[in-house]
């Protein structure tokens, strides 16, 4: 790898890991919020797996989760490479690019 290709990758993944920990701050907050997020739940081995029907229950669930649209901009940015389910979506193919927004809170 060049110097070029190799700086760009670190940019890549310093990118993704800022973004990841946005999110999980995100998803922290909601929590304590009271809000449920499902893939952090009892069934969370349904997100990592790549088998149909777990993405198809893991999908559905997604659809109730109150990060989800953060989560798609997310994952659509930092994840498209990785297995299991991100937002309700599995594979890059099922993930169209967006910009991820920033978290959002609750005016005091
Ligand atoms: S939308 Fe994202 S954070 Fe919410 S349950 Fe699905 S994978 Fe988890």
């Amino acid at each position: 790898m060049s110097g070029r290709a190799s700086g760009s990758k670190q940019a890549a993944d310093l990118a993704r890991a800022e973004a990841h920990a946005q999110l999980l701050e995100h998803l922290a907050w909601l929590e304590e919020d009271g809000r449920q997020i499902p893939c952090r739940g009892p069934r969370k081995d349904l997100w990592i797996s790549d088998h149909p029907a777990s993405h198809r229950q893991a999908s559905k669930a997604c659809q109730a989760c109150p990060a989800l649209a953060h989560c798609a901009a997310y994952a659509s940015e930092h994840e498209t490479h990785r297995a299991g389910t991100w937002a309700g979506l599995k594979g890059k193919t099922e993930r169209p690019p967006t910009k991820t927004p920033a978290p959002r809170r609750n005016a005091a």
